[in-house]
C-alpha cells in the first residue's frame, strides 16, 4: 500500500468542556479526494484546523506523507508542514499581481516556470499581470488554487472553497477545480456542508455529525445505503 498523504487517528478536541471533536479518524491516499461531509457546526472546520496546525489536539495523532506532525506531546509548526490551504475568505494579496500572487513565498530559480505553468492549468495565462481587482470572483478563486498549489503541498485542505460563488459559477469552477487538482495529483480533503458538492468531487466521503464520522464510503455507496434515517434526510435535499 503506497503511504497515505494525510493519516489522521483518533484525534478529540474539547471547548470548555464540550466535545466538539470526538475521535476522528481520516485517511487520504495519493491523488484523491476526500470530504468531509456534515452539517454546519458538526466540527468539519475544527477538524481542518487541526490539521493545518493553527489548532492543538487535546488528543489523537496526525501524520502527514509518513511524517508525525501532532500527537498532542509534539507539534510540528503549521509553516512547516508543506500543507495547502483555501478556505472559503482566502483572499488574494491586493497589491500583487496574479503572476505575483502565485509566487509569493516560493524560492529558486524555476519560480518563473511553475508561476507560468500553474496559471496555464487554471487557464489564467491572459491575466498574468493584472491586479486582483481586475478579476471576477471565478478567476480570483482560479488564481488562489494557483497559489495554493505553487509549493507542491504534501495535502491540500479546502474548507467549503466554493461558498462565496455564484450558483450558476459554482458547479463549473467546482469541476476546473477537480481537473486541475487531479492533474497535478495533489491528495486533498475538502470540507464542505453540501452533498451536492461532495458526491461530485470526492473519491471517499467521510459523513460527520456532532464531531464523528458516522458513515464512509465511496459516494454512491454512502447515498443509495445511508447509515441512518438523518443521514438520508441530509442526502434527500440534493440537487
Ligand atoms: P463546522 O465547520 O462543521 O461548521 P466548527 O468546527 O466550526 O464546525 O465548529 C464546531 C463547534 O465547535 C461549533 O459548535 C462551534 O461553535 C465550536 N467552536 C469552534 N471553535 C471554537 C472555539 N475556538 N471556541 C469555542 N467553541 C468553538
Ligand atoms: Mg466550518
Amino acid at each position: 500500500m503506497p503511504t497515505p498523504r494525510l493519516e489522521v487517528s483518533h484525534i478529540v478536541k474539547e471547548f470548555g468542556g464540550r466535545r466538539v471533536v470526538d475521535d476522528v479518524s481520516l485517511l487520504v491516499m495519493p491523488g484523491q479526494v476526500t470530504c468531509l461531509l456534515g452539517p454546519s457546526g458538526c466540527g468539519k472546520s475544527t477538524t481542518l484546523r487541526m490539521i493545518a496546525g493553527v489548532e492543538s489536539l487535546d488528543r489523537g495523532a496526525i501524520v502527514v506523507d509518513g511524517e508525525l506532525v501532532c500527537d498532542g506531546r509534539q507539534q510540528l509548526p503549521p509553516e512547516e508542514r508543506n500543507i495547502g490551504l483555501m478556505f472559503q475568505d482566502f483572499a488574494l494579496f491586493p497589491h500583487l499581481t496574479v503572476a505575483q500572487n502565485v509566487a509569493f513565498g516560493l524560492k529558486g530559480r524555476k519560480v518563473t516556470d511553475r508561476v507560468h505553468d500553474l496559471l496555464a492549468k487554471v487557464g489564467m495565462t491572459a491575466h498574468t499581470n493584472d491586479y486582483p481587482h481586475q478579476l471576477s470572483g471565478g478567476e480570483q478563486q482560479r488564481v488562489a488554487l494557483a497559489r495554493a498549489l505553487a509549493p507542491k503541498p504534501r495535502i491540500m485542505l479546502m474548507d467549503e472553497p466554493f461558498s462565496g460563488l455564484d450558483d450558476r459559477l459554482r458547479d463549473d469552477i467546482r469541476d476546473e477545480t477537480l481537473a486541475v487538482l487531479k492533474d497535478e495529483g495533489t491528495a486533498v480533503l475538502l470540507v464542505t456542508h453540501e452533498p451536492a458538492e461532495a458526491m461530485r468531487m470526492a473519491d471517499e466521503i467521510a459523513l460527520m455529525r456532532d464531531g464523528k464520522i458516522v458513515q464512509r464510503g465511496a459516494p454512491y455507496n454512502i447515498y443509495n445505503a445511508p447509515v441512518d434515517i438523518d443521514a438520508a434526510a441530509f442526502f434527500s435535499d440534493i440537487n
